[in-house]
């Protein structure tokens, strides 16, 4: 169980009107929003396009909240130097992305960024237990990544619950994404 102090709400920037990135960044600032949470799709790790470093940069100018950026990319390492140019807060790699997870999180954390994994339904909690004194975030996808709006998998809270057993004892935060709404974020957060 956790208490409510702990939970944070990181509104993601694919709900926002991006013709008008800047006035929504200040909006969800003002709405009382801990981080923004940045999808980066590029239409190989998932079928869709988001957003690049260039628009990552634009939010950045647009909120002094911390950036939670999901990359959803293939081989991210490729890619890394330019997020990390546009912003240090919170980088999370999918682990079905990384052939050297551990290396990926090193790097993240090398430059001062809060390292973070992201997991797909289908993947076993226990991938991060050999990388957990790299972790910040464990990203724990109640939806397949790729898409809004998809229906929330209950099916995801044991897993929520074994990532919490897992990280007993280390300073890391769980994060979920996807379908999270007002009905089930007390099942959700009761999980861990
Ligand atoms: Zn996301």
């Amino acid at each position: 169980m956790v208490s409510e102090a702990h939970i944070q709400i990181a509104p993601s920037v694919l709900a926002a009107d991006f013709s008008n990135l800047g006035q929504q960044g200040r909006e969800a600032t003002e709405a009382g929003a801990d981080l923004i949470h940045v999808d980066v799709m590029d239409g190989r790790f998932v079928p869709n396009i988001s957003l690049g470093e260039v628009v990552v940069d634009a939010i950045r100018r647009s909120t002094h909240l911390p950036l939670n950026i999901h990359l959803m990319i293939a081989e991210p390492d490729q890619l890394l130097p330019s997020f990390i140019k546009a912003s240090t807060d919170q980088i999370i790699v999918h682990a079905e992305a990384c052939t050297h997870l551990h290396r990926t999180l090193a790097h993240i954390a090398d430059v001062g960024a809060i390292a973070g994994v992201a997991l797909n339904p289908h993947t076993p909690a226990d991938v991060i237990s050999h990388v957990r004194d790299l972790l910040g975030i464990v990203l724990v996808m109640t939806v397949s990544p790729g898409f809004g709006g998809q229906a929330y998998i209950h099916a995801m809270e044991p897993k929520i619950a074994e990532v919490a057993a897992l990280l007993d004892g280390y300073d890391c935060d769980i994060e979920v994404d996807g379908g999270i709404n007002a009905d089930n974020v007390k099942t959700v957060t009761e999980a861990g």
